[in-house]
């Protein structure tokens, strides 16, 4: 029997790497058998927009951690897929900051362009991963989750694409079991206007919160106080949202901070961040990381170090998303095919450690940037990925940075230059703030008359 590629997830992570197979097959490679198990009914990850929180259809956990109105935190520029751009897509340029149903629209696009559709087994969810070492072959049991079944299956390796923002990570704080409002995870926020009228408190300083905050205001909040714990972002925020020190406890519906001021708030938002969490996979499998930029253990980004034929992609913080995951995702197909070869365990651990202690020595965000960037140079460098102009994107990335110092509220009203077309973006018809109408039809044809 030739080899088999169990990919875990039909994200954006999870559909690159069906993509980059099927690249390959297409240029007349031949390529092992791929089957891609996802948990939900249908594609896309995160992307895939869900009301639902709590529990999915199936009793799962929900996913979905995208809310209505989300708009790209960052220049498309510096997400897109350099074998199929937005032009190609769209049929027109468009601006540098959409919607989520349109950034979902693209990713899902380029997923239909190869018919990736055929490899994945939908709402079925990979339940244990194990590796036995006398048959070098790994064992993967998955759950039918409609039919209530569960069967195994036997793999030569196996991808995780699972994603890492899923999963909150949910601190407590005295008085929350009595405070008279809502308490909730950034992970099951759904729409911005359940808070108007109201004084909420957002969590936080990365980028949940500052989004939250924005969101919460622009649909009609009365206030958002963002509580951080160490620094403030410290944006020149629109009327009506500041920041203040850490809460220390809530007395009734009163928040109680670190600097002694006080205030009274109708809900509580937590953005404190996600967990990278695996409870499929056997202990000397299973990757335990933070959210950095260069988790240890992991090769390249991507192998497994204690067994290599063990991938995973995406699990890194992310300033680059879907060029990050192409890049792994070539490379890790191109380790199956045999085209690029791993060092000695040593080597690879040394290498590790490399870029572990550099980014020990970062703290600017340009600098953070940098070093994503150069990692996503050191795979394209071995791979057949399209060639695009990666050095443009640090530079969008740094005035993107720049634009948030300048106006928090008017960064997503510029237009940016594609790496892969040269073609400079439109502004967009309205300015973010003002606009509340976040389809794919007015975002690509203007208002609506009337
Ligand atoms: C609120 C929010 C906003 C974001 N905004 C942006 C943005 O504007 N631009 C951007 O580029 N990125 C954004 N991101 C980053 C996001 O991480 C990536 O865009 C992308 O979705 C990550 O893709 P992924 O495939 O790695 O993970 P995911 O999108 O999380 O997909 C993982 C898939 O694995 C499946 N899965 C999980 N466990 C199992 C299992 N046991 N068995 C089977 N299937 C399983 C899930 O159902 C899911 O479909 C945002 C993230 C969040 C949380």
């Amino acid at each position: 029997m030739g080899s088999r590629v169990a990919v875990i997830g039909a994200g954006p992570s999870g559909l690159a790497q069906l993509h980059a197979f099927e690249e390959a097959r297409k240029k007349g490679a031949e390529v092992p058998e791929v089957v891609c198990f996802e948990k939900q009914s249908d594609w896309g990850g995160l992307w895939n927009y869900s009301w639902r929180t709590g529990l999915d259809e199936f009793g799962e956990p929900a996913h979905g951690s995208m809310y209505r109105f989300l708009w790209s935190n960052g220049p498309k520029e510096c997400l897109e897929f350099a074998d199929y751009t937005f032009e190609e897509h769209f049929g027109k340029p468009i601006p540098s900051f959409p919607p989520r149903e349109v950034l979902a629209d693209y990713i899902l696009g380029r997923a239909k362009k190869n018919d990736v559709r055929r490899f994945i087994q939908f709402a079925t969810a990979v339940r244990w991963v194990s590796y036995d070492e006398s048959t070098e072959k790994f064992t993967v049991t998955v759950e039918d989750l409609a039919a209530g079944e569960t069967r195994r299956e036997v793999f030569d390796y196996v991808i995780v694409a699972t994603g890492h923002f899923s999963v909150p990570n949910v601190p407590h704080y005295e008085g929350f079991e009595t405070f008279p409002g809502r308490v909730l995870h950034s992970h099951d926020f759904r729409d911005a206007r359940e808070f108007a009228g109201q004084d909420v408190l957002v969590m936080g300083s990365s980028y949940s919160a500052e989004d939250l905050a924005l969101q919460s205001k622009k649909y009609g909040a009365k206030s958002v106080t963002i509580t951080y714990r160490t620094a403030p972002m410290g944006f020149t925020w629109p009327e009506g949202i500041d920041e203040v020190p850490q809460l220390v406890k809530l007395d009734g519906e009163v928040a109680h901070f670190k600097d002694g001021t006080s205030r009274r708030v109708d809900a509580i938002v937590l953005c404190t961040g996600y967990k990278h969490h695996f409870p499929f996979l056997a202990d000397e499998l299973r990757l335990r990381t933070k959210n950095v930029l260069y988790p240890a253990n992991l090769y390249k980004g991507v192998f497994w170090l204690d067994n290599p034929k063990l991938m995973y992609l995406g699990m890194q913080d992310q300033f680059y998303t879907m060029t990050l995951f192409d890049a792994e995702a070539w490379y890790a197909r191109d380790y199956v095919l045999g085209r690029v070869s791993l060092p000695s365990r040593q080597e690879m651990a040394a290498d590790i450690d490399k870029w572990v202690q550099r980014e020990s020595t970062l703290s600017a965000d340009a600098e953070m940037i940098d070093f994503q960037a150069d990692h996503v140079a050191e795979l394209l460098a071995d791979v057949d990925y399209p060639k695009f102009d990666l050095d443009l994107t640090r530079k969008l990335f740094r005035d993107w940075e720049h634009d948030k110092q300048e106006s928090i509220i008017g960064y997503r009203d510029r237009g940016f230059r594609s790496p892969c077309t040269g073609t400079e973006a439109p502004v967009h018809h309205t300015p973010w703030w003002e606009a509340m109408d976040d389809s794919l039809e007015t975002y690509l044809n203007g208002p609506k008359e009337g």
